[in-house]
C-alpha cells in the first residue's frame, strides 16, 4: 500500500479557475517576447488561463534550440501582467527554481528526462523547501511507476504540498503511432493509489504529431484524469521546438469547446445509479466466481507438482505450455478477447502455477 500523499488540493492553489477539466496550453518554448505575447494573447481569447512556455528546453540532440534561459523570465511576467493569466515552466535544477520564484512564476513542471534523475529532483525537492511553489512531475521517460513516485515522494520530503503530476507516455520499443507510448496502464495505477493527486494528461508530447492530439485528450478524459497540457504556439511551424505537435490558439479553441467529450466524474442520476449498481453487482459476482476457479486451478497445479515429485520430473515443461496459451489465445480470439489481455493473464498464471510447483519441489520429505 502506497504511503498516503499529504496534498494541498489543487482548488486552494490560486492556479486554476476551472477544474472540470483544468487546461494549460502554451508553447513547447518561449522563443521571443513577440511569439510569447502573441501566443498568449490568443491563448487568452480562446479562454485558456494558465500559460506554459519552455525556459530551458532539455533536448535530445545538440545545437538544437535549448531555449532562451532566464532572459525568458520577464516575458512570462509580461504574460501575467497583460492578460492576467497564471504561468508555468520547467525546471530542471535548483538554478531554475530559484530563477523561477525570483520571476514570481506561478508554477513549475519537472520534465520527463528529469523525473528519471533522482539527483536532480532532490536539488529541485531542495530549492523548493520552505517555499509554495506548486510543481507537476511528468512521468520519467521509461515507463518505471516507482521512479515517477520516488520523485513526488523527495517532494513531499522537502514539505512541498502542492503537488500534481502529468502523464506524457514512455519511450517504448513497442511500436505504436505516436512518439510516446501512452502506457495509459501506469496512469491508472498511479491514479489508483493516489487518488487525489491531481492528473494531468500531456497529449503533445504523447502525440509527437498534431493530428493525433484529440484523440489521446480525449482518452485522458474518458479516463477521467483532471487536465490537460497541450501545447499551442501562434505558428505552429515555425515553431524552433516540437513544431509537429502544437496547435493553433484556434485550433485549440476548437478542440476544446466542441470536439472533446468532458465526462462526470460521477452523478446521482437515478437511472444511471441503478443500472451502474446492477452492473457492479454483477461484476462482483464474476470476480467471484473467477478467484474461486483461480483457486481450483492452483489446486490442480499443486496436485501436478506433487505427482512430478515423485516421479522427478522438472517442473517446466516450455513445449506444453506454448501449446496451451496458442490453444487460450485461438479460442480467445474466437470469443473476442484481446489477444495480448490473454497473454499477460495466462502469464501470470503459469508464474504463479511455477511458484507453487516449485515451493512443493522444495519442500522436505
Ligand atoms: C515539454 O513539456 O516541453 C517537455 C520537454 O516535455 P517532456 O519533459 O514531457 O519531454
Ligand atoms: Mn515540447
Amino acid at each position: 500500500m502506497a504511503n498516503k500523499l499529504d496534498l494541498i488540493p489543487i482548488t486552494e492553489w490560486g492556479i486554476f479557475t476551472e477544474f472540470h477539466p483544468m487546461v494549460i496550453a502554451g508553447p513547447c518554448s518561449a522563443e521571443s517576447e513577440a511569439q510569447v505575447l502573441e501566443t498568449a494573447a490568443q491563448l487568452a481569447a480562446a479562454g485558456v488561463h494558465v500559460f506554459r512556455a519552455g525556459i530551458w528546453k532539455p533536448r535530445t540532440h545538440p545545437g538544437c534550440f535549448e531555449g532562451v534561459g532566464a532572459p525568458g523570465l520577464p516575458w512570462l511576467q509580461e504574460v501575467q501582467k497583460q492578460y492576467g493569466m497564471k504561468v508555468c515552466t520547467e525546471a530542471a535544477s535548483a538554478l531554475h527554481v530559484r530563477a523561477c520564484l525570483d520571476h514570481g512564476v506561478d508554477m513549475i513542471w519537472i520534465g520527463a528526462r528529469t523525473t528519471a534523475n533522482p539527483f536532480l529532483v532532490q536539488e529541485i525537492a531542495g530549492a523548493l523547501r520552505g517555499t509554495d511553489l506548486p510543481v507537476l512531475v511528468k512521468n520519467p521517460i521509461s515507463s518505471d511507476l516507482d521512479l515517477w513516485i520516488g520523485a513526488l515522494e523527495r517532494l513531499q520530503r522537502a514539505g512541498v504540498r502542492k503537488i500534481g503530476v502529468i502523464h506524457r507516455g514512455f519511450s517504448s520499443l513497442r511500436p505504436v503511432p505516436y512518439r510516446n507510448d501512452p502506457g495509459w496502464r501506469i496512469a491508472i495505477e498511479l491514479r489508483t493509489r493516489y487518488p487525489d493527486l491531481p492528473f494531468f494528461a500531456d497529449p503533445s508530447h504523447m502525440a509527437g504529431s498534431r493530428k493525433y492530439v484529440p484523440e489521446l485528450s480525449q482518452r485522458a478524459l474518458d479516463l477521467g484524469l483532471d487536465g490537460l497540457m497541450i501545447e499551442s504556439h501562434c505558428r505552429p511551424d515555425c515553431a524552433l521546438s516540437d513544431a509537429e505537435q502544437q496547435l493553433t490558439p484556434a485550433e485549440l479553441k476548437v478542440l476544446l469547446t466542441e470536439r472533446l467529450t468532458v465526462r462526470e466524474a460521477d452523478t446521482e442520476e437515478r437511472v444511471y445509479r441503478e443500472n451502474i449498481e446492477q452492473l457492479r453487482a454483477r461484476i462482483d459476482i464474476l470476480d467471484e466466481n473467477l478467484l474461486e476457479i483461480l483457486k481450483s486451478r492452483m489446486a490442480v497445479s499443486e496436485e501436478i507438482g506433487q505427482f512430478k515429485k515423485e516421479h522427478n520430473i522438472a517442473i517446466l515443461q516450455t513445449r506444453r505450455w506454448d501449446a496451451l496459451l496458442d490453444d487460450m489465445i485461438r479460442k480467445g480470439d474466437a470469443e473476442g478477447l484481446n489477444e495480448q489481455f490473454l497473454r499477460s493473464l495466462f502469464g501470470a498464471i503459469h508464474e504463479e502455477s511455477i511458484r507453487v510447483q516449485n515451493e512443493i519441489l522444495a519442500a522436505e520429505e
